[in-house]
């Protein structure tokens, strides 16, 4: 099953996104079991990303192998469990936040990657600064030092309107052209999840975190 899901999916994205761009596929592992996670990585899976802090470090030394993303909102009183383990952190939601990973991060003398969490769905339920704010942040935290902005990240909103969600796509591919144009380092355009990566890689995202596709519905109550 999950064997038969990853290699499926990866055969799928070999075509890349909607510019030939290479597609990174992130495996959204919260709930799964280091056994699952395993799995997944044995198929093929190359990245995996915890949402919570207590799920990255429970099973941070089961897990065999793969790049470490954080991808889940982010206690900033928690940060300093994924110094220097963290391969992409996605969710810098708040200039609070990018203040501690900055400044734990210059202290143990890394660097950090990270995205620019964009809640282009104006979600009161979703973290993220306004798109407006985007390029502006952009140019503040790629100055700051322990960071390395590498793009940005999205959760599009849950709605049956396709013509409304492409346009969400189009402004945060705009967004990161924008970006890209000013710094190499930026490559990530962290958007798309199991019921609309399809769509996205369509219009732009060349990575997508995909949990359910991978390795079924989640069940909360274990
Ligand atoms: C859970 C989660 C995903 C994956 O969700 P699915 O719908 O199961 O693919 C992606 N991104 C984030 C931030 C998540 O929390």
């Amino acid at each position: 099953m999950i064997e038969e899901n990853v290699r499926s999916l990866l055969g799928e994205l070999e075509a890349g996104n909607c510019y030939g761009e290479k597609v990174t596929l992130v495996a959204a592992t919260k709930t799964r079991t280091a056994d699952e996670i395993n799995r997944a990585l044995a198929a093929g899976i190359s990245d995996i990303g915890e949402n919570k802090v207590q799920e990255f470090r429970d099973k941070f030394d089961a897990v065999q192998g793969g790049n470490r993303h954080f991808i889940g909102h982010l206690q900033t009183n928690k940060v300093k469990y994924l110094i220097g383990k963290t391969y992409l952190y996605h969710s810098v939601d708040r200039d609070e936040l990018a203040a501690e990973i900055a400044k734990r991060s210059a202290r143990q003398g890394v660097v950090s990657d990270i995205l620019i969490q964009i809640n282009i769905g104006c979600e009161e339920s979703k973290g993220g600064y306004p798109l407006e704010e985007g390029l502006c942040v952009f140019e503040t935290l790629r100055k700051t030092q322990g960071l390395r902005v590498r793009g940005f990240m999205a959760m599009l909103p849950l709605s049956d309107d396709e013509a409304y969600l492409e346009k969400l796509c189009r402004k945060m591919r705009a967004l990161y052209d924008t970006a890209k144009a000013q710094d190499n380092d930026i490559r990530y355009l962290s958007m798309g999840m199991s019921g609309d990566w399809r769509l996205c890689l369509e219009h732009g995202s060349n990575m997508i975190r995909l949990g359910t596709a991978i390795f079924g519905e989640r069940n909360y109550s274990v």
